[in-house]
């Protein structure tokens, strides 16, 4: 294969990467999103392994049929709850890969001198840096986010000053390098592998609480950024434009979460400068458990048929439960009586970006329908039911209320705005951020308790 043929389909790769991303900013278009995004990637890993690719076949073709039997079984596998948890240790593949692709480099390179070989050094150098970071941070979330280690944020004594140490010892440790590369560089190597592994664990385990979606989408960030580097030690154009790609997006995306917890990007990275530390544990109730007032299905399904304008507030409850499909047939019974029925999104709810808009599309509830937080909240006090189906940070009043809360500042859903609000929850328990939710002592809050899916079947049942 020629090499303007291999430039000419990675250009055309690099095109197909554009518009996967275009497309994957509707839901109308995002499964053709993916389309062009899985060409892109069939065209780009063809033409590397015809065109490239000149010995140890058998290695490659064995990687990649013991990958993608993997990949397979777990895609099978993964519930829809547990999504975040893949993809946060997916990132982690990438940074090590760009690892092991940098130590590769180092210990085994055409022989260079002068500038190439300080370009060399330094491209290696940061590539092994941001591979484990992504790693190691990519390893903490997955903990995290599984719930296999506990969500609190880890507030050291004295982080900032460690971080910077870290950070003042990978600089001085490159320059170094830069002069060892050509004999060696291995001690240099070591040491600031080692420095990056503990940074990885560092930032992430002093991130905690509501904060964990800025998590997500910053590793996202950095394993695009993980694999440029790569294709810069690999002279890979291609690495190069989709990791900038993945990086820039994952960059962009992490700024609207931010913007959409009312939070600073390097606040949140470095577990809070300039601001007071939260306990980020919980607080304790937030009222009187004789304020708790409680319903049965049949009466939220009265409450429901007696109301002219419905607001179903969707969260990871209803992602558990899987109530999605039963939720549509809920709305379009009462659409069918009159009734107005519209779902408001917070850009957090659930674990993932997007979650419930994914699960909401599955059961084809219409798009026109689906508002997102800040088109709906001034309306509220039209509303006469809203139904709050597993959700409780997202419409947690203590973000408005409460100033010392580990939410405080977050913009919240406000059904307590409305006339009367039923939330559909299994217990009093709180929710991902570990603080308790006034909105279910309040006077025009009706409790519904049990199983999401339960309780709407019974509701579906009272009103057909
Ligand atoms: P929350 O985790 O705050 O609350 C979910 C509620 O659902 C729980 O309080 C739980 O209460 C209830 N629930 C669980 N299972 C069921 C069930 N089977 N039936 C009925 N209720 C159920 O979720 P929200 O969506 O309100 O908020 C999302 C939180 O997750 C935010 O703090 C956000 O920052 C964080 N996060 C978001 C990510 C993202 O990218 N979107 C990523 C990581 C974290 P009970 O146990 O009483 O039933």
């Amino acid at each position: 294969m020629t090499s303007g043929i291999i430039t000419a389909s990675y250009i055309a790769a690099s095109a197909l990467f554009i518009m996967a991303l275009g497309g994957l900013a509707h839901q109308e278009s995002a499964r053709r999103g993916n389309f062009y995004g899985m060409l892109g990637m069939a065209i780009a890993v063809g033409v590397t392994i015809v065109g490239l690719v000149s010995n140890n076949y058998g290695l490659l073709v064995g990687g990649i049929v013991v990958g993608g039997i993997i990949g397979y079984i777990l895609a099978q596998r993964v519930e829809m709850t547990s999504m975040p948890e893949l993809v946060a240790i997916l990132h982690s593949l990438v940074g090590l890969a760009a690892v092991f692709v940098g130590w590769a480099n180092a210990l085994e390179h055409a022989p260079l001198t002068g500038v190439a070989q300080s370009i060399h050094a330094v491209e290696t150098y940061l590539g092994i840096l941001i591979g484990a970071m992504t790693f190691s941070g990519s390893v903490m979330a997955y903990l995290k986010l599984s719930g296999k280690i506990g969500g609190r944020p880890l507030q050291l004594p004295g982080r900032h000053l460690f971080n910077i140490a870290l950070g003042v010892i990978a600089l001085y440790f490159m320059i170094q390098y830069m002069d060892t590369a050509a004999t060696g560089g291995v001690f240099e190597l070591t040491v600031m592998t080692i420095i990056a592994l503990v940074f990885g664990v560092h930032m992430v385990a002093a991130i905690g609480g509501a904060d964990m979606p800025v998590v997500v989408s910053m590793l996202n960030s950095y394993s695009g950024w993980a694999a440029a580097a790569m294709g810069f030690m690999l002279g890979n154009d291609l690495l190069i434009v989709v990791g900038a790609l993945v990086g820039s997006s994952g960059a962009i995306l992490s700024y609207i979460m931010c913007k959409a917890m009312n939070r600073k990007f390097l606040n949140v990275i470095f577990g809070g400068i300039g601001q007071k530390a939260s306990s980020g544990g919980p607080a304790g109730p937030a009222g009187n458990a004789e304020d708790i007032r409680s319903v049965e299905s049949d009466e939220a399904a009265d409450m429901l048929l007696n109301a002219k304008e419905v607001m179903i507030l969707p969260g990871y409850g209803m992602a558990v439960a899987q109530a999605q499909h039963t939720v549509f047939e809920i709305t379009k019974k009462l659409r069918d009586k009159g009734i107005n029925v519209r779902f408001g999104i917070h850009p957090v709810a659930g674990r993932m970006p997007g979650h419930m808009n994914v699960l909401l599309a599955e059961a084809k509830v219409p798009y026109d329908i689906v508002y997102e937080m800040e088109e709906i909240n001034e309306d509220f006090p039209n509303v006469d039911v809203s139904i709050v189906i597993g959700a409780n940070d997202i419409v947690n009043p203590a973000a408005q209320e409460v100033p010392d809360s580990p939410i405080a500042g977050m913009p919240v859903l406000e059904p307590w705005n409305g006339k009367q609000t039923i939330v559909m929850k299994r217990s009093m328990g709180t929710g991902y951020a570990g603080v308790d939710n006034p909105l279910f002592y309040k006077e025009n809050t009706r409790m519904l308790f049990g199983d999401a899916k339960e309780r709407l079947d019974q509701i579906l049942k009272a009103i057909s």
